[in-house]
């Protein structure tokens, strides 16, 4: 039988983001009824996903969720193989060789495009590349944001939109205490960025922000928030829907009728948000020179009964330095597992890997590769719950993998073979208590070490003294 102490149940889970380390927690925990061992892969040196290198600096009491996943990873069952990729050093086969299920929580590694002209232009980013910077992701340490401009402009609606807002107007004293990557603060401090232009296709009752981070904006130490009286307004279809909205958006109604009202109190910087109002093209020679919007109105879709933008055929061009694209992450397919192009997600029902629409034995999603990139950090504890229980119901029924070799020794002997270098937990430990050192003396929660060189150096000397 598969789950007891002689035959532990062996799971892979595959990205230790928030959804990968919920499903490991749910499988290891108190409540379980059977005995696994969990093994959590990651490409990086270093575990947590988005709560590592998405979530705002100065957010850290969001941050603070990864005590949760410490805990999990102090279970005696789990091991950590960080800098070990699916593809590259392993594959799906390899897995189906060595466990009786893989869960891919993978997360959405990719960001939407908005398909108009000038996307490419120098100085228009995705917003998803400027968050991963200012978080020290090693892969986007060598990125060139280049503030020197007066304004900026975020497309988007969404609270990516408003971290990114944030980020261009805290003060550098506000953000030297965060634990921002070293070069993008020193990048932020020479920021010439007087005012931050948010773009909303649509109205203010149908804006994704949620209402802290909507009302943060209207607490800024350096920064007034300002809305056209009449873009607070709502068009006749929202104001008609008002009432039977959720309670989120009905908030952000109102505290974006108060910041209608809210004369400027002379801020160095201005944020400015504006609705129905849609890019159509970015312009410039070389780089950015400015985004053209065009007016919407909203209009009822014929199909799904929700409001939508329509164009009314009015231009305005923002003259702006920078652009950054923030509608939205996408996710990527993983070599060797089913991928719907369409909605970027693993085809899967309710967590079950679907190929041309059969559960593939043994094979499980969840988090945002599941259900696409929403929700917050807690929305992906329900959604591993979901995926956990359908792979405990397979268990019982004894439709899990039957892996030749579920010796744990026997994924090591082949990263080894293969020549990969693994970060083990203790290698994770030693470069969180060494980048949490760093920040210290300067009163930081940590310094982010942002090179795979450096995360490597310090994990290796960790992984030594182990294996002495
Ligand atoms: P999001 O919430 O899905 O927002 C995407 C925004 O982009 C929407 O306003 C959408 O407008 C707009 N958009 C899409 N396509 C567009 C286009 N072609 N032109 C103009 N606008 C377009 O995505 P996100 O901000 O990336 O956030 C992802 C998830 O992470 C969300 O669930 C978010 O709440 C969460 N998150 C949470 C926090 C936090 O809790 N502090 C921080 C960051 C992110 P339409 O509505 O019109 O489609």
């Amino acid at each position: 039988m598969i789950g007891t102490q002689e035959n532990p149940l062996r799971v892979a889970v595959i990205g230790s983001g928030p959804a990968g380390f919920y499903a490991a927690g749910q499988l290891l925990g108190k409540k379980a009824q059977h005995v696994a061992r969990v093994d959590v892969f990651d490409r990086l040196p270093t575990p947590w996903g988005l709560v590592r290198a998405g979530v705002a600096p100065d957010h850290p009491n969001i941050k603070a969720v990864s005590r949760v996943y410490e805990k999990t990873a102090g279970h005696e069952s789990f091991r950590f193989f960080g800098g070990v990729e699916l593809g590259r050093d392993l594959d799906v086969e390899d897995l189906r060789r060595h466990y009786h299920a893989l869960i891919y929580a993978v997360g959405a590694q990719s960001d939407r495009r908005m398909g108009i002209p000038g996307e490419d232009l120098a100085g228009s980013w995705a917003a998803t590349d400027f968050v991963a910077w200012y978080n020290a992701h090693p892969d986007y340490r060598d990125l060139e944001f280049d503030l020197a401009c007066e304004r900026a402009v975020v497309v988007g609606n969404g609270n990516v939109a408003l971290d990114v807002a944030r980020m261009l107007a805290l003060t550098h004293d506000e953000l030297r205490v965060t634990d921002v990557a070293d070069h993008a603060l020193e990048t932020l401090r020479a920021s010439r960025i007087r005012e931050i232009v948010v773009l909303g296709r649509r109205g203010p009752l149908q804006a994704a922000f949620t209402n802290p981070e909507l009302r943060e904006l209207g607490e800024m130490i350096e920064a007034d928030v300002s809305v056209e009286v009449c873009e607070a307004d709502l068009d006749p279809l929202s104001a008609a829907l008002l009432e039977e909205s959720d309670i989120t958006a009905r908030k952000n109604v109102e505290i974006l009728t108060d910041y209608a009202k809210r004369p400027p109190t002379g801020h160095p910087t201005c944020i400015v948000l504006r609705f129905l109002a849609s890019p159509v093209e970015i312009v410039g020679d070389e780089r950015v020179e400015a985004i053209v919007v065009e007016r919407n109105e909203l209009v009822r879709d014929d199909e799904s009964g929700a409001l939508r933008a329509r164009p009314i055929g009015e231009r305005e061009t923002i003259s702006c330095g920078l652009v950054l694209r923030s509608i939205g992450y996408r996710g990527v397919a993983l070599p060797g597992v089913p991928f719907d192009e369409r909605r970027a997600v693993i085809p899967n029902d309710g967590g079950r890997v679907l190929e041309d629409g059969e559960p593939r034995r043994g094979e499980y999603v969840t988090g945002w590769i599941k259900r696409g990139p929403s929700g917050v950090i807690g929305t992906n504890k329900k959604d591993s719950g979901e995926t956990v229980a359908l792979l405990l119901t397979d268990l019982e029924a004894g439709c899990l993998l039957d892996p030749p070799d579920p010796d744990p020794d026997a994924i090591e002997d082949l990263l080894r073979d293969r020549g990969a270098e693994v970060v083990t937990q203790e290698g994770w430990e030693a470069i969180d208590e060494h980048e949490r050192g760093r920040g210290e003396p300067s009163g930081r929660p940590r310094a982010k070490l942002p090179s795979f060189d450096e995360l490597m150096e310090q994990a290796r000397g960790a992984d030594r003294a182990g294996a002495r």
